[in-house]
Formats: structure tokens, sequence, C-alpha cells
């Protein structure tokens, strides 16, 4: 890598993807340094990270927080921020050169845009703002000559196989998932279980939003959708396969036949680091996988009916419009209720099925259009009963 380090700015600093970027530029701090980390509540955590890191700024969302936080950097010379604005400007400032967005949801989505049209390349980690407006973000990419490097482990695992093969057509994709704590079950079964189960990955250790939406395997059908904007693909070109080991991350099939895979252990950590300094591979750490720890890789077919996300998240994305920020917008209120105690797990499509009944379709994919969706379908999504 060139001898300047690069300026990282991580919005979500507190969560799991967060504190594993820090993780990754602790260790490549010859080439990576934080300009910027925010959180939304975690006051402490952030204090705690700014002084180990040294920002430029921090960015804390919830404004009550704000002098708490100021307080305690003030003093070392730590710009201090608050408010879902200043997540926007904030990723303008001028040392950055890599915006890693982890934090959860359409939050992300303002922010995301805000620093592609700053000239900042992003490292994708809120598929949420792809699922919402993905052809908005690839399009101010593609005109302000930004990258988007996925971080997602399925979809890093695209971009790894594609190195070197953009000319080269794709047949299609294959994204493997986990099938998560609930891999199996039937319809009857999932009308059983219960919060502490659905927070329980197999093979993860994530934020509670996308372990829930792993269990009913809404993150799969969210990762469907991600998957068209990133790679511009056709919805028939993109398939999913259980595959319960997660070590083969996902796999591309070209024109030829040809099949390319990228495998590795289940550690966010690596496809983190290869989007924080693409386009290097760089030395580090990380447990090796061994092939003789996983005599067995094995593959199933994805259970459409019991899993109904799966086919809610597919629709939406043949119907285009503000199907897809209806489907999100829904789920995020869905999943919060559910670890709310509000509703059942399997009341989880319900409520996505329900708003996208009341909310009416639209073609238009403007922003404000879609703004307007997400709202509305928040709005039913509460209601749900
Ligand atoms: P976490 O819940 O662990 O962390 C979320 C982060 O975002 C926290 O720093 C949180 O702050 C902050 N945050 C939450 N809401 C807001 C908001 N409204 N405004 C500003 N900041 C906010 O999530 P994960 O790290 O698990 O996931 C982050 C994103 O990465 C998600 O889109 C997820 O789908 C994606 N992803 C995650 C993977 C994983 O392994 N975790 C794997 C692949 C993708 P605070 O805690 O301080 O309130």
């Amino acid at each position: 890598m060139s001898e300047q380090t690069r300026g990282i700015a991580i919005l979500g600093s507190t969560g799991s993807i967060g504190t594993q970027a820090l993780d990754v530029i602790r260790e490549q701090s010859d080439v990576l340094h934080v300009e910027v980390l925010t959180a939304g509540r975690n006051a402490d955590l952030l204090i705690k990270q700014a002084l180990e890191f040294r920002p430029n700024a921090v960015v804390i969302a919830e404004d009550s927080l704000r002098e708490k936080v100021f307080d305690a950097l003030f003093e070392e010379g730590i710009k201090v921020y608050s408010g879902a604005e200043a997540l926007e400007q904030v990723v303008e400032m001028e040392g950055i050169q890599m915006v890693l967005t982890a934090l959860v949801g359409a939050a992300g989505l303002k922010p995301t845009l805000s620093a592609i049209r700053a000239g900042k390349h992003i490292a994708l980690a809120n598929k949420e703002t792809m699922v919402v407006a993905g052809e908005i973000v690839t399009k101010e990419a593609a005109n302000y000559g930004v990258m988007i490097h996925p971080v997602d482990s399925e979809h890093s695992a695209i971009y790894q196989c594609l190195a070197g093969e953009f000319h080269n057509p794709i047949e299609k994709i294959v994204l493997t998932a986990s099938g998560g704590p609930f891999r199996g079950y039937n319809a009857e079964q999932l009308s059983q279980v219960t919060k502490a189960q659905a927070l329980k990955h197999p093979n993860w250790d994530m934020g509670a939003k996308i372990t829930i939406d792993s269990a009913s395997m809404m993150n799969k059908g969210l990762e469907v959708i991600e998957a068209k904007w990133l790679f511009n693909l056709k919805p028939e070109q993109i398939e999913i396969i259980v595959h319960p080991q997660s070590i083969i991350h996902s796999v591309v099939q070209f024109t030829d036949g040809s099949m390319k895979a990228q495998m590795g252990l289940p550690d966010m950590k690596l496809p983190i680091q290869y989007a924080l300094t693409y386009p290097h591979r760089l030395k580090n750490e990380f447990p090796r996988f061994d092939f003789l720890d996983y005599p067995e890789l094995t593959f199933e077919k994805p259970d459409f009916g019991a899993f109904r996300n799966l086919q809610l998240a597919y629709d939406c994305l043949e119907k285009g419009g503000n199907s897809p920020a209806i489907l999100n917008a829904a789920n995020e209120v869905a999943v919060a209720r559910f670890l709310a105690d509000e509703i059942r797990f399997e009341q989880l499509p319900d409520v996505v099925e329900h708003s996208l009944k009341m909310v009416g379709y639209e073609k238009s994919t403007s922003l404000d259009a879609l703004i307007a969706s997400d709202s509305e379908a928040r709005k039913f999504a509460s209601e749900f009963r």
C-alpha cells in the first residue's frame, strides 16, 4: 500500500462489525488509521475507543448523550458532534478516504449517500441501505467515481471471486446460507421457538437485528437484493444454497460453467480487512482453516415454505419500485417488536406481508418516494396485531 495511511470513518463503531473493524485497524495500523467514529447510544464504549484510536471527530447519534461524550473528549482535542444529521456531515471530512457503514437499518442510507457525494469510497456492511435504495446508491457511486467494497461475507466472497474477471459474463451466483438456529424446522416447529433460541446463531456472533434476520432467513432475502445491485444481476441469476458449516462463503458461476468459490473460517475480520485495504491482501494473525477439522462440507435446499421471508424478498426483488424499501422497513419494525416480546417469531413475515399489502406499490424510486414508503411501512408494521 502507499506510504500514507488510509483514513477510515466507521459509522457504528460500537457494534459487532464496528468493534471488529477496530481490531483490524489495530493490527494494520501501518496502513490504516481512524478519522471518525460514530455510535448510536453507547457513549462509554465510544469514549473508550476514541481515547485509544484518537480520531479527528466522533458522533453520538443520541443527542442527550452529547454532553457526556464532550466532557470526556474535549480536552483531548477530539471534536464531538451529535444527532442523525451530524452523521451526514462528518463523513465529508477531508482526512477520510473510506467510510465503513456499520450501522443498522435504513438509518445508514443518508450518511452513505453523503459520503459518496463527498467522493469517499465505501466499505459497505449496512446491507439495508442497498435494499432500500440500491439503484440510487450504485448510480451515485458511478457518478462520483466511488467504489463500493462489500463487507457482508457472501458479497465479499463474490467480489473476491470476480477479481480479474470483470469482463467475463456471470451465469449465476450462489449465496450460501448457514440456515441459522432453526435450519430444518417446519412451520409448526417455528411457531414454538423462543427469543433466546432465535438470538443464538450457530456460527456467527453478530448484532441482535441481523441475528434475528438470520434465524428468520430475512437476512438471506436482504442479501439477494443487495447482490442484485452490487453485481448488476437479474433475480434469476441469484440462487441460495444452505451450507451449515459457513466455510464456503459464496460462489460465482461464469458463462463457461466454471465455478469460483471463496472459503475461510466464519470470521468477519477477513472481509472487513479485504474491504478496508482493497485491493491488497495483507498478512494477519487470524485463525486459519484446516480441511481436516471439516471432513464434510454439506449443502441443502432452502425451505421457502417454512421461511416465508425468502419468498417475500424474491417477490419484492422481482417487483422492484418501492417494494424492497417497504420490505426492509416493515422487517426492521417486526424485529424490534419481536425483541420487545410484542410479537411471536412466526409472525415476523406476517408483519412484512401486512405492510406490503397496505402501502401502495409505486414504481418511482426517487429518494423522497422511498423515504415516504419507508415511513408508511413502519406505521403499518407498528400497528399490526
Ligand atoms: P450492531 O447492532 O452490533 O451495531 C450497530 C451499530 O450501529 C452500533 O454502533 C450502534 O450504536 C449503531 N447504531 C444503531 N442504530 C443507529 C442509528 N439509528 N444511528 C446511528 N447509529 C446507530 O450491528 P452489527 O454490527 O451486527 O451490524 C451492522 C450492519 O452490518 C448491519 O446492517 C448488518 O446487517 C451488517 N452485517 C453485520 C454482520 C455481523 O457479523 N455483525 C455481518 C454482515 C453484515 P450503539 O450500539 O452505540 O447504540
